[in-house]
C-alpha cells in the first residue's frame, strides 16, 4: 500500500508526529493509502523552508529562467502524464476522459500560461510636473508577496492546486500547498517533477492534512506566510479570513456556486440539453460552476425535462479504466452521505423526482463506493433548501418561466454568485442577460470553455479577487512604486 508523506524543502518526509491518515477509494471504499498527516511542526519547517527559498536561490533567480523553469515543470509533467492521470483517477475515480482530457492538461498548461504572462506584462509610468520645472518620473514595479499558502479542494485537485501554485511560482513566490485530505496524491507527485527539473528546495511545499486544527488551520494562521489562496466552502472562506485576519494577510478566494442554467425557448434545442447535462452532470456535479438550478422558458419546458431525463438514464456507471464509462461515484462516503440527506430532503419538501433520487445498484466491489444516481427534480418553490443550497452532486432542480425580466431575477435571488451558462440564439437577448446576472463568469451557448487569460471568480458569496492570467499578478505580486526627481 501507498504510503503518501509530506513534500518540505524537496525532501518527502513523515510528520514528526507519526500521526497518519487513511485515503479510502471512492470506487469501492477500500483503503488505497496511508497519508502523513501534518500538524503545527510540519507547517512550521515548510513555512521556513519556503522563506529561505525565497531569500535565497529562487528569490535571485532572474525573470528569465524562472519563465524556462516552470516551463520545464510543465514539459516534466507532460512527459510524467499517464503517473499524474493514474494518481487523480485514483484518488477521485472520475472517468479517465475527464482527467486525461480536462484535468492534467490544465495542470501542466497552469505553469506556461503564467510564466508568460509575467514574460510580457509591461508595468506603468507616469512622468509628473513639479514646481521648479524639474519634473519627476513615476515606476511601478512588481516584486514577488512572499510565501504563499495555498489550500486547495478535492473536485479537481490538481488542475485546481496549480492553478495557485503556477501564478505563485511565476512570480517569484514561493509555497506551501495544504491539498484537500481526500485527494493527496498528485500534489505529493508534483514534488518529483520540481526536483527533477531543478527547482530550488523549499519553492514547493506540502503539507498533508485536514482543515480546522489541523495543518490548513496553522497555515492560515502563520506568521511566517505572506498571503493565503484559497478555494473550497464559502463556510470554510469564512473561518479562513478570521484567521488570516491576524496577520493582516491577503486573501485570495475561490469559494461555492449555486449557478443557474437559462434555456430560452430559441436556444439550439439538442445543443442546449447536452451542455446543461455537462453543466449540472461533469465529474458527478462535484464542479463550482456546475448547473444546479436550471431556468427553462415555459414553451420548451416538458420537452427539455424530458431530454435531460433520457440523457441521465443513459449515464455508464464504471471504474476510470472501464471503455465507455463516463459517469463515476462521489468523492467520499461522507460527501455520499450529505448529498443523499438533500435527496431526501427534496422529496420531504414536496419535490417530483422526474429521475434518480437514490443509490445505483453497483456490482461486486463497487457496491461498496460512493455511487448516487444522477438527479432531476421539479416543481419546488425558490426557497426550498436544494433549490438555495449548494449540495455538490449530480442533480438539479428545474423552473419553467415566462419572460426574461423574470428569469433573471430567478437567477440572481442566491447569496451565491460564481456563473451562469444562458442559451439563446437571439444575440442581443444574451448580451443583456449577461449583464444583468450578478456573477462572476457568464457563458453563452457553452459552458466550461476556458481561455486561462480571462478574469476568473465569483462575486457575492462565490469569493473575493479574480485569478487568470495578468489578474493573477495583483494578488500573487505586490506592486510598488518609485518616484525619482529629475
Ligand atoms: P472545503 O472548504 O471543505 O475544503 C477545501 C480545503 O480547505 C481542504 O484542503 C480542507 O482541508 C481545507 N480546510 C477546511 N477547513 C479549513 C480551515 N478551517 N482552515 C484552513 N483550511 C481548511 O471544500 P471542499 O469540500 O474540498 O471543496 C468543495 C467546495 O469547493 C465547494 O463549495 C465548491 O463550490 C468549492 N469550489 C470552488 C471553486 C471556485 O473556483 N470557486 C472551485 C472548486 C471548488
Amino acid at each position: 500500500m501507498q504510503q503518501i508523506r509530506h513534500f518540505i524543502n524537496g525532501s518527502y518526509t513523515p510528520s514528526a508526529s507519526a500521526k497518519t491518515f487513511e485515503k479510502r477509494s471512492p470506487l469501492n471504499n477500500q483503503l488505497l493509502a496511508q497519508v502523513d498527516e501534518g500538524g503545527q511542526a510540519e507547517v512550521d519547517a515548510a513555512v521556513a523552508a519556503a522563506r529561505t527559498a525565497l531569500d535565497g536561490d529562487w528569490g535571485r533567480l532572474s525573470t528569465e529562467k524562472r519563465v524556462s523553469m516552470l516551463h520545464a515543470v510543465a514539459d516534466e509533467i507532460t512527459r510524467r502524464f499517464d503517473d499524474f492521470v493514474a494518481a487523480e483517477e485514483a484518488d477521485t475515480g472520475q472517468p479517465h476522459h475527464v482527467i486525461a482530457h480536462a484535468f492534467v492538461p490544465r495542470g501542466a498548461a497552469n505553469f506556461k500560461i503564467f510564466a508568460d504572462v509575467v514574460k510580457n506584462v509591461p508595468t506603468e509610468t507616469f512622468q509628473m510636473d513639479t514646481p521648479d520645472g524639474r519634473g519627476a518620473l513615476n515606476y511601478s514595479v512588481r516584486k514577488p508577496k512572499g510565501v504563499i499558502g495555498v489550500i486547495s479542494p478535492w473536485n479537481a485537485p490538481f488542475l485546481l492546486m496549480t492553478w495557485k501554485v503556477g501564478p505563485a511560482l511565476a512570480c517569484g513566490n514561493t509555497v506551501v500547498v495544504k491539498p484537500s485530505e481526500e485527494t493527496p496524491a498528485t500534489a505529493a507527485l508534483l514534488g518529483e517533477v520540481m526536483n527533477a527539473v531543478g527547482v530550488p528546495p523549499g519553492v514547493y511545499n506540502v503539507v498533508q492534512g485536514f482543515g480546522p486544527d489541523s495543518a490548513g488551520e496553522f497555515l492560515t494562521r502563520h506568521d511566517g506566510v505572506d498571503a493565503i489562496t484559497f478555494t473550497g466552502e464559502t463556510r470554510t472562506g469564512t473561518a479562513i479570513m478570521k484567521a488570516s485576519a491576524e496577520g493582516i494577510r491577503d486573501v485570495s478566494f475561490e469559494l461555492g456556486g449555486k449557478n443557474a442554467g437559462i434555456v430560452f425557448a430559441d436556444s439550439g434545442f439538442d445543443e442546449a440539453v447536452e451542455g446543461i447535462f455537462r453543466s449540472a452532470f461533469m465529474n458527478t456535479g462535484q464542479v463550482c460552476l456546475g448547473t444546479e438550478r436550471v431556468y427553462v422558458e415555459r414553451p420548451i419546458f416538458d420537452r427539455f425535462v424530458a431530454a435531460l431525463k433520457a440523457r441521465c438514464e443513459a449515464v455508464k456507471y464504471g471504474r476510470p479504466s472501464d471503455a465507455g464509462s463516463n459517469y463515476g461515484p462521489l468523492i467520499s462516503q461522507e460527501h455520499k452521505q450529505k448529498v443523499l440527506s438533500y435527496y431526501a430532503k427534496a422529496v420531504a419538501e414536496g419535490a417530483t423526482v422526474v429521475t434518480g433520487g437514490g443509490m445505483p445498484k453497483m456490482p461486486g466491489d463497487l457496491a461498496e463506493g460512493a455511487w448516487v444516481q444522477p438527479t432531476i427534480w421539479t416543481g419546488l418553490p425558490e426557497t426550498a433548501a436544494v433549490v438555495r443550497e449548494e449540495i455538490f452532486g449530480p442533480c438539479c432542480h428545474i423552473r419553467p418561466f415566462d419572460s426574461e425580466e423574470e428569469v433573471v431575477a430567478l437567477a440572481n435571488g442566491n447569496r451565491y454568485g460564481l456563473s451562469t451558462t444562458i442559451w439563446t440564439t437571439n444575440l442581443g437577448r444574451a448580451h443583456r442577460v449577461a449583464a444583468s446576472v450578478d456573477v462572476g463568469i457568464t457563458w453563452v451557448n457553452s459552458w466550461f470553455l476556458r481561455d486561462l487569460r480571462t478574469p476568473f471568480g465569483g462575486s457575492k458569496q462565490s469569493g473575493i479577487g479574480r485569478e487568470g492570467g495578468v489578474h493573477s499578478l495583483e494578488f500573487y505580486t505586490e506592486l510598488r512604486n518609485v518616484c525619482i526627481k529629475l
